[in-house]
């Protein structure tokens, strides 16, 4: 399965985040396998559904499709994009494009999606291990660039 093809085939139920009441969107098991540390790994129920909050507002990461469990960042081996503002934290995790090397590349003829997109069209990325949202991170670089050149 490659995780950067569109979703239709993939199951995206949508549930309210405990916290927040933002619609959460399904991860797979294997995302969570991957970033959270061993002991909030511990904890995981593989029985239960579980969902990325991705409000920026919100500190829950992961809860359980049951609400039984909640994870925060802290709970994760990686800064979490759309929860952590910082400046070395990754928009694209496959391929290491942080908040600063976008930045950079704005200005320079480096074009960092078109990049990211040769790599994903080859079938190079891993967003369902890598990026704590579970899915391709496109979305957000080339929001994160758009918003650069408009300041
Ligand atoms: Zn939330």
């Amino acid at each position: 399965m490659d995780c950067c093809t569109a979703s239709n085939n993939t199951k995206v139920a949508i549930t309210e985040c405990p916290s927040c009441g933002g619609k959460g969107k399904t991860v797979q098991l294997i995302t969570l396998k991957s970033l959270l540390k061993a002991s909030a790994l511990e904890i995981i129920e593989p029985v239960n559904s579980y969902l990325f909050c991705s409000d920026s507002a919100c500190s829950i990461v992961y809860f359980s499709g049951n609400h039984s469990q909640t994870f925060l960042e802290n709970d994760l081996k990686v800064p979490v994009y759309q929860k952590n503002q910082g400046a070395d934290v990754p928009v694209c995790y496959c391929f290491d494009w942080t908040r600063e090397r976008l930045l950079q590349s704005v200005g320079t003829n480096q074009k960092p999606s078109d990049q990211i997109k040769v790599h994903v069209q080859a079938g190079r990325c891993g967003c369902e291990v890598n990026n704590p949202q579970g899915a391709c991170c496109l979305g957000n670089v080339n929001a994160f660039v758009r918003d650069i050149k408009e300041v």
